[in-house]
């Protein structure tokens, strides 16, 4: 078997686009989400002035926007998102409350 295979861009325009925007989108976040971890969430970006929390607020609502429009577009199953969604929060915050009562708080 070879190592090497051959790889073809995805061949439907529309959904092409979408998981390029949703991957845009989640770049745009991961530069927020870097800003807010070494300048705190209360800073501001040093050119525009915007406050880092209302950035923040706005890149997680372009990415919530770009990951409906994949289950939409792509049929996927949402009530298992919802659910998987569900445990995930479930255990951040119990993560959170062992954070809390930890000798480092
Ligand atoms: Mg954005």
């Amino acid at each position: 078997m070879a190592d090497i295979t051959l790889w073809l861009p995805e061949r439907d325009t529309v959904t092409h686009q979408a998981l390029g925007k949703a991957a845009e989108e989640c770049g745009e976040l991961t530069q927020i989400l870097a800003r807010c971890i070494i300048q705190g969430i209360e800073g501001r970006d040093p050119k525009t002035g915007q406050p880092n929390r209302e950035r923040l607020a706005e890149e997680l609502a372009d990415v919530d926007a770009a990951i409906s429009w994949l289950f939409e577009l792509l049929d996927l199953d949402i009530e298992t998102h919802n659910a998987r969604s569900d445990r995930k929060l479930t255990g951040f915050r119990e993560w959170a409350d062992m954070i809390k009562g930890s000798p480092a708080e």
